[in-house]
């Protein structure tokens, strides 16, 4: 090989090198978090830090939030791909079911209003109600994993937080319970061949505060493209079903549609 082309190649390599690197780059990119609404409308404070709704599991409210910091999910994957060509668009989800009382009303809700979800399941209620999961589907909605049994996947071992995540509810999309992640975590949703999907927007429905202020809430935080976190298992969600039907109604008013997210 002559020294000159075996330069070429050389240039060639480094080349590749870089490229690859930008590419690596590029997809940690989208890996990363999407960052949430920095603040409210006017200035208006952040919505509430990510909750999640302890149950089915015992453990005390918020207990489920170990992560601090703003609620985040990773920008793109899901909502890009169910939101091309329409960007006044809002992502609603609902997590711990399905739920053989809440679930259908969730579902009479979103169909009144021409939308669709996305239901982030356990799979222990899945198996506790089977058929919900079909009728979701059959409606236009996506179905996420929520885990088997809704641990904190940060605090269990290795071999049981394999398991949640690989043998739980199939999808493309899972949302850690409490939104409770780490590499390791994350490395086994990626491994199982999901993304990691949190929210942007916490109305707090869990903790039952009022249709409205659930609804005030929702229309606060609403962005394009934002994800919205609610519930459809974990308790009564008689607030949840009515604060759905008022804000869906007002944000239609506004112009907005609500995709299912591609899961
Ligand atoms: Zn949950």
């Amino acid at each position: 090989m002559s020294r000159k082309l075996a330069a070429v190649i050389g240039t060639g390599v480094a080349a590749a090198l870089v490229v690859g690197s930008l590419i690596a780059l590029a997809l940690g990119h989208t890996n990363q978090p999407k960052p949430a609404s920095a603040s409210g409308p006017n200035g208006a404070p952040p919505s509430s830090v990510p909750s999640e709704t302890p149950t089915p599991t015992p453990t005390p409210t918020n207990s489920g939030s170990p992560e601090t910091g703003k609620p985040r999910t990773p920008a793109g994957d899901p909502t890009l791909a169910a939101s091309a060509g329409n960007k006044k668009v809002l992502f609603f989800s609902f997590d711990d079911g399905p739920d053989p009382v809440w679930t259908p009303k969730i579902l009479q809700v979103l169909a009144k209003y021409g939308a669709h979800a996305t239901f982030f399941q356990l799979g222990t209620m899945q198996a506790a109600h089977p058929g919900l999961r079909e009728q979701i589907l059959a409606a236009g909605n996506t179905i996420g994993s929520h885990s088997i049994s809704h641990p904190q996947l940060t605090a269990i071992t290795p071999q049981k937080r394999h398991h949640e995540i690989f043998d739980g509810p199939v999808s493309k999309c899972f949302r850690p319970p409490y939104g409770a992640s780490n590499p390791k975590v994350r490395a086994d949703i990626k491994a199982a061949g999901m993304v990691q999907v949190l929210w942007d927007v916490d109305p707090r429905d869990w903790a039952r505060p009022g249709t409205q202020a659930i609804v005030n809430n929702i229309l606060a935080h609403a962005r394009r493209r934002n994800i919205i976190l609610m519930h459809d298992g974990g308790g009564e969600r008689a607030q949840t079903v009515a604060a759905l039907d008022k804000a869906l109604r007002i944000l239609k008013g506004q112009g907005y549609t609500f995709a299912a997210m591609a899961c």
